[in-house]
């Protein structure tokens, strides 16, 4: 319509409960989105491309960009760095268009902070049960990563109070649907819209 800025919406939630692949699935459908691309301190997965999955760097490089203040959030995870670019979120978030991240836990709490205007989704496991499956059958990580990352779980579905949407991901088409409803509601509420229009009665 007129000069309104972009939603922010951040998808987080337990490790293993399948962020990724439901993002991914969001993608190949949704458009008007903007994925914010995170930077990262972990070595490229095979299959993976510098500019699309992450912008890979070096320690040295992440610890410039926390010390810049170029990053709206990041954190440590499994003993490497995770970070939003500040600069790509505000200037799309400016020019009208609704950014999407796709974040751990402790970075959600810090963009909820700094974004308190944003949209937070939770993803939720059908059951620990199912994620310690998801996590074992992954097979990239030994036993005692995954027992880690479980006692971790347990502890991020706490965190599930910060939220305003939870999600369960039963099935990744309908956790999608589920997303992309709670994107059209978002752009459908009453203050949202009543301030466009106010707008564009004082611009006339
Ligand atoms: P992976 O190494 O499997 O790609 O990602 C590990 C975890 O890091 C996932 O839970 C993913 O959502 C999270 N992650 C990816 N990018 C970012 C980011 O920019 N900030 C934060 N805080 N977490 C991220």
């Amino acid at each position: 319509m007129i000069d309104e800025k972009g939603i922010l919406f951040v998808l987080s939630g337990p490790s293993g409960v399948g962020k990724g692949t439901v993002r991914k699935a969001l993608f190949e459908q949704d458009t008007d989105l903007r994925y914010s691309i995170s930077m990262t301190t972990r070595n490229k997965r095979p299959g993976e491309t510098e500019g699309i999955d992450y912008f890979y760097k070096s320690r040295e490089e992440f610890e410039q960009l926390i010390d810049q203040n170029q990053l709206l959030e990041y954190a440590k995870y499994v003993n490497n760095y995770y970070g939003t670019p500040r600069k790509y979120v505000e200037e799309t978030l400016e020019a009208g268009k609704d950014v999407f991240l796709e974040i751990e836990v402790q970075g959600a709490l810090q963009v909820r902070e700094n974004f308190p205007e944003g949209v937070f989704i939770f993803l939720f496991p059908p059951s620990l049960d199912e994620l310690k499956e998801r996590i074992v059958s992954r097979g990239t990580e030994t036993s005692d990563l995954v027992l880690n990352r479980l006692k971790e779980a347990k502890k991020e579905i706490d965190l599930m109070d910060a939220y305003d949407y939870v999600v369960v991901n039963d099935q990744v088409d309908l956790a999608v649907a589920k997303i992309q409803a709670i994107i059209q509601s978002e752009h459908l509420k009453r203050e949202r819209i009543a301030k466009q229009y106010k707008r564009l009665l004082e611009a006339e």
